[in-house]
């Protein structure tokens, strides 16, 4: 068959924009070639519904092994007793938690989106917010930290049946202990949801969840450097505490009970070339050099931020734990629908976000959030990361002016040239 031209085309062009281009949105990263391959393999094919060893279809003796040994890989990387890795993203794990644990309209507890929680976390416009009743706790306004006594309160007025911590755009670590201290006074279980920092964790460089937490979900893609994708995991399997069902009727330990939600409760097949991805990622952050990574990965957002404050940003808490910063651009009096257009312009990607108690709309924030996970896979240091704070406050002050966007885009050529992807 005829090769397809004008996709492959694109997908070059992809390519060369992720070569040229800065990418700092917290959420992407880099995966390696054999990560990739794996991506793009011959389990392509195959239909798997079930979990290995018990399928509905024939000819998954092979799909068995790689399914077995990314389940093996992700227990020993995160030290856990359980995983599912038929996730197809961090979305449908969480859907399937949910399905697991709640039923129609039970309460849950989320760390509010506007304060940088995720819409699987309760949003009214996600399948959480509409099929659950959502409560939301958020950050204090003078320290950008977790209000801890308001989620309490929340949790001691509303009893809700799941309490969900995690976030897409917080910076810093997360007291489990206490939550589960909270969850336990109320009677309702706690989702952790790792998806961002999930590298950081599984490496000891943030606090683990997994003795805290019931549940534990992530997508593969962020800072753990692996297929789109996401993963459930149990520290330790559990009784269901509410007599909850599988699809057949049956009371069940709450492995269990995730396993039907995946499959057959939220999705069909498993993406099998994918869970073969993950296997590959697993492995390479098990290694030492992906330990040297994560390090530098913390290094960095630590630089850049403190690069930004010394150039009069506002960064909300301060500063950073992990591998994300949220800026706060209203002493800037821009949006951050305009820092990010610019910021296009010059090659630079980040994504605009709320900041807590914003203003502004979704559509147009006040805040712009960014992530060192794919620039340090680039290989990028602490100079670099001053470097790049650098760029950015070239584009804040001349946002309007093609000529210094071209300019200032020919800066980040000359940069990203020195730091080759898949070249
Ligand atoms: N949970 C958190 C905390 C996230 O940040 C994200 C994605 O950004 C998700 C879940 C959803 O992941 P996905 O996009 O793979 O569905």
């Amino acid at each position: 068959m005829k090769k397809d031209k004008l996709i492959f085309e694109l997908l070059e062009d992809e390519q060369q924009r992720q070569e040229e281009g800065l990418e700092l949105i917290a959420s992407e990263n880099f995966v390696s070639k054999q990560v990739m391959e794996a991506a793009g393999s011959a389990a392509t094919n195959k239909y798997a519904e079930g979990l290995p060893g018990k399928r509905y279809y024939g000819g998954c003796q092979i799909v068995d092994e790689i399914e077995t040994i990314a389940i093996e890989r992700a227990k020993q990387l995160f030290n856990a007793e359980w995983v599912n890795v038929q996730p197809h993203s961090g979305a449908q794990a969480n859907a399937a938690v949910m399905l697991a644990c709640l039923q129609p309209g039970d309460k849950i507890l989320g760390f509010d989106l506007s304060h940088g929680g995720h819409l699987t976390h309760g949003s009214a416009v996600n399948f959480s917010g509409k099929l659950y009743q959502p409560f939301f706790y958020g950050v204090k306004k003078e320290t950008g930290l977790i209000d801890y006594d308001h989620l309490k309160a929340v949790a001691l007025q509303e009893k809700p049946k799941l309490i969900i911590c995690g976030a897409s755009a917080y910076s810093r670590d997360w007291d489990y202990a206490f939550i589960r201290q909270v969850a336990d006074e109320v009677g309702a279980l706690v989702l952790a949801d790792i998806s961002h920092p999930a590298g950081l964790i599984a490496r000891g460089l943030l606090t683990d969840p997994l003795p805290y937490c019931h549940i534990v979900t992530t997508t593969t893609h962020k800072t753990l450097r692996g297929p789109r994708g996401g993963m459930i995991m149990l520290g330790k399997d559990f009784d269901n505490p509410w007599g909850l069902k599988t699809p057949k009727g049956e009371v069940k330990k709450m492995s269990a009970l995730l396993d039907a939600a995946v499959f057959p409760g939220t999705q069909g097949g498993p993406l099998e070339h994918i869970i073969a991805a993950k296997a590959v990622a697993f492995h390479e952050a098990l290694s030492d050099g992906y330990m040297k990574y994560v390090l530098q990965v913390k290094l960095n957002a630590q630089a850049i931020a403190k690069a930004l404050l010394s150039l009069g940003y506002e960064i909300v808490s301060g500063g950073t734990d992990n591998h994300l910063i949220l800026i706060d651009l209203r002493n800037k009096n821009i949006s951050g629908k305009a820092a990010e257009n610019a910021l296009v312009q010059a090659d630079i990607t980040v994504n605009k976000n709320m900041v807590p108690f914003d203003d502004k709309s979704p559509f147009v924030t006040s805040g712009i959030r960014i992530g060192t996970a794919a620039v340090t896979t680039r290989g990028m240091k602490e100079k670099e990361m001053e470097q790049i704070a650098q760029l950015i406050d070239e584009v804040v002050k001349n946002l309007e002016d093609e000529h210094s966007l071209k300019k200032i885009r020919k800066n980040v050529h000359a940069l990203t040239e020195k730091f080759p992807l898949y070249k």
